[in-house]
């Protein structure tokens, strides 16, 4: 069981785990804030001010790019 670095949600299911680009699971995110490698706020377009998402945004960068 982990918690989403975005929202902060527990993820109770394997289901909910976010995914890489290349299909891989992340447990670092749920699926709803992040998708096939993509944060859903960069698919969408939405502002993001939000203090731990840029943390985690950046954990994601030191460690994917
Ligand atoms: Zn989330």
């Amino acid at each position: 069981m982990r918690t989403c670095q975005v929202c902060g949600n527990t993820i109770f299911n394997e289901r909910y785990y976010s995914h890489n680009e290349d299909g891989s699971v992340n447990r670092d995110f749920c699926s709803d804030c992040y998708r096939n490698g993509h944060f859903t706020s960069e698919i969408t377009g939405a502002a993001h001010s939000d203090e731990r998402f840029a943390s985690a945004l950046n954990s994601v960068s030191r460690r994917y790019h």
